[in-house]
């Protein structure tokens, strides 16, 4: 159990975090504890060998003065009694051939004979004490002399230890804190972090409405959360207009199943001739068409939503579909006392096959019949634009109009601006055609325009590419 905790607790980020910076600073606090340790070290050093050259120079000068023997060697006493305060001074001279001529009391090691040596300096140690050797010539004279000077070297080495105790002291309390500090660092930097994996946690398709912490560091965990909290405002916003989609689908299929459902009641309630039959039956296969034409819309944007409606394999002239249209409105519009006025025709090939396109045509100009009133009038042209890149067919009205503020939501589904006046207009009006419209012309690589003033009507300009025809041009 214990185990498994640990187990746990190793494979978080805030304890990996924790070692990696225990290990940087126990790294950097070893390495500066070594390299001050050593120049510590080798500057007492230094200094101590110092002393004892300009001793070195010192005995150097008296042997210059060529001094009878006893002068010399009450002057060498002298000089040996005065610098032997301190601790341990000692002094040994030695002929060229390395033979003891003279030595100061004390001497910790001494010895009768060294071996010459040519170099100038020779430093050596031996246990508390450390000597330096010189060769010193005469001025002027064949005479040669080796001197070395020593002193116990104790209380620098005292020093070093102590350096080395305080030194180690430091790094290991160092060493001690570094993994709590990391720790406790760490904690803080992750602490964001643990709040938004809570958060998240706690969110759920249907609660979506918590959103990640921002903390106004502006450091990269707040933009995680800003980027996260923005997701879920898309899948929140998403799911609710699915919600709607469904709610408003439902309801729409209600109606017709309802008065399916009571006409096939009520005529169930007794015997009725085959005229009456004959009637309801043909009530029931209205509703029944309803049905259909819902369902198969809503099966439309489904595909359209899922990126199956692959609706660009095909070609279409576009004029062709409009005339056909025209041909079938022509009626409906003189019904209504709508004057319906063609201007330019021109006749290019659009992607698309004549369903879907036919589909958004007719949906267009049966919108510009139906919210126009008699003696009005809805003109029709189809053009190519200037590079011939573009078609355009438009369709104005001098109908009701839209207002600005219900004009971006026309094209939602099931979005009608006025929706019991709608459903005197005629009996298919869903408030779906235009979201379908949308749906097919985007799939097509187009798009549907609107401009519109209420009381004076509005302009609608469905806008599709031109399909450039590669021309083989015979030699
Ligand atoms: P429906 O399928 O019910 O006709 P649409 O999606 O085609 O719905 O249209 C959505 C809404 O846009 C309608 O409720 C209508 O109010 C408005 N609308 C569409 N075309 C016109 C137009 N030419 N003039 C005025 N209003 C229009």
């Amino acid at each position: 159990m214990r185990f498994e905790r640990l187990k746990l607790l190793a494979g978080t980020l805030r304890f990996r975090m924790m070692l990696w910076t225990t290990l940087i600073v126990a790294f950097m606090v070893i390495s500066t504890i070594v390299i001050v340790r050593e120049v510590v070290r080798r500057t007492l050093f230094y200094e101590f060998d110092n002393v004892l050259v300009a001793d070195l120079r010192e005995i150097g000068q008296i042997l210059q003065k060529k001094w009878p023997a006893e002068r010399m060697v009450r002057e060498l006493e002298d000089y040996a009694a005065r610098t032997h305060v301190y601790s341990g001074w000692f002094l040994q001279i030695f002929n060229s051939e390395g033979r003891i001529l003279w030595e100061s009391d004390e001497v910790p090691f001494p010895t009768k004979s060294i071996t010459p040596d040519s170099g100038t300096i020779k430093i050596a140690e031996q246990g508390n004490f450390r000597s330096i050797t010189a060769l010193v010539h005469e001025r002027g004279g064949p005479n040669a002399w080796y001197v070395q000077v020593g002193c116990s070297i104790r209380s620098v080495k005292d020093d070093v230890h102590l350096l080395d105790r305080i030194m180690l002291l430091a790094g290991l309390l160092m060493l001690f804190l570094a993994p709590l500090g990391a720790y406790a660092q760490a904690s803080r930097a992750t602490m964001p972090l643990t709040r938004i994996i809570g958060t998240a946690a706690r969110l759920q398709p249907s609660k979506l409405d918590e959103r990640l912490p921002v903390r106004g560091a502006n450091d990269e965990l707040d933009q995680l959360s800003v980027t996260i909290n923005g997701m879920l405002d898309r899948i929140a916003s998403y799911l609710a207009r699915n919600r709607d989609f469904i709610a408003n689908a439902a309801h729409e299929l209600r109606s017709p199943l309802t008065a399916i459902r009571s006409s096939v009641e009520v005529t169930l309630n007794r015997d009725r001739t085959s005229e009456e039959y004959q009637h309801i039956l043909g009530d029931v296969m209205e509703e029944c068409t309803r049905l259909s034409t819902l369902v198969n819309r809503l099966l439309l944007l489904a595909e359209g939503d899922a990126g199956r409606l692959r609706l660009t394999e095909q070609q279409v002239r576009f004029d062709k579909v409009l005339l056909e249209s025209i041909d079938m409105f022509q009626v409906v519009a003189e019904a209504k006392e709508v004057e319906l006025h063609v201007g330019q025709l021109d006749a290019p090939l659009v992607p698309g096959d004549e369903i879907h396109l036919r589909q958004v045509v007719r949906n267009l100009i049966d919108n510009a019949i139906k919210f126009t009133p008699a003696n009005g009038r809805v003109e029709l042209d189809l053009h190519v634009d200037g590079d011939g890149r573009w078609a355009e067919l438009r369709v104005k009205d001098s109908g009701i109009g839209i207002r600005a503020e219900d004009l971006p939501r026309i094209f939602e589904r099931f979005y009608q601006v006025d929706k019991s006046r709608q459903r005197d207009q005629g009996p298919m009006g869903y408030g779906l055609g235009l979201s379908i419209c949308q749906t097919i012309v985007q799939n097509l690589g187009g798009e549907i325009l609107v401009q519109s003033k209420p009381g004076q009507g509005s302009i609608f300009r469905l806008r599709l590419p031109v399909v450039q025809l590669s021309v083989a041009v015979a030699g």
